[in-house]
């Protein structure tokens, strides 16, 4: 499997049809601790990117990531829509003339989650989406690191992601609307965190669904 943005539409399908079959339960999360308006927002951003899906896949990793993080900056609104265009927005700053294999990618991400902490001016154990984003990132740079098989880094990831977004249900809130809850806002999951983890639980799987089909 080459990693290229032809691969595009059927990440960002994965992504829309996930996070529609989540839709529910996340809506619920940040009605807990925040304004309950995460999802809308979410999906507003997603549709627009399937809506530019066939034009993305023609582009290269740089001109494809600017692109979704414009995408995800003006169309899902939010604190989210920022960060998640910040995200994308550095990526593609990040992105070198190479073919995209695993290190290359690890750095890559790894600079647009700098970004986010940057943006948001926070860091892992705040209950964000960064305790996914963070330690995502910190494996997908170990994989890489210690050359470990694809398909076992991808597990890796997935597991990460889950993890990284359990870890938010006992935090104290210290950035965004949950803040305002203070104390309160432990024992919920926060909803960017779930968010990532879904769409990273989604991308994973496509990934490795093409890593074992026949060339
Ligand atoms: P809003 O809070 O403006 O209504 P959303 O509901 O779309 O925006 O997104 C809320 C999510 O954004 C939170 O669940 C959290 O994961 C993330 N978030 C909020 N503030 C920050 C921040 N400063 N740094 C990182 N992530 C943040
Ligand atoms: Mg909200």
């Amino acid at each position: 499997m080459q990693f290229v943005p032809a691969l595009l539409p059927s990440l960002i399908q994965a992504i829309d049809q996930v996070i529609e079959t989540n839709a529910e339960e996340v809506t619920a999360l940040d009605q807990a601790i925040g304004d309950g308006d995460h999802v809308t927002n979410l999906q507003r951003g997603i549709k627009a990117l399937v809506a530019q899906s066939d034009e993305l896949a023609q582009l290269d990793w740089a001109a494809a990531w600017q692109k979704i993080g414009m995408t995800m900056m003006t169309a899902v609104g939010g604190a989210s829509g920022s960060l998640y265009g910040t995200l994308f927005v550095a990526m593609s700053k990040a992105a070198r003339e190479q073919p995209l294999d695993l290190q290359a990618f690890a750095e890559i991400f790894s600079s647009g989650v700098d970004a986010v902490k940057l943006r948001g001016k926070a860091d892992a154990g705040e209950k964000t989406m960064l305790d996914v984003l963070i330690p995502v990132a910190a494996g997908l740079r170990q994989g890489a690191a210690d050359g470990v098989a694809l398909a076992d880094v991808l597990g890796n990831v997935a597991r990460t992601a889950i993890a990284g977004m359990e870890s938010t249900r006992d935090m104290l809130a210290t950035k965004g609307r949950a803040s305002f809850l203070e104390e309160r806002s432990r024992g919920h999951i926060d909803a960017g965190a779930k968010t990532s983890q879904l769409m990273i639980c989604a991308l994973v799987g496509v990934l490795a669904e093409r890593l074992t089909a026949p060339a």
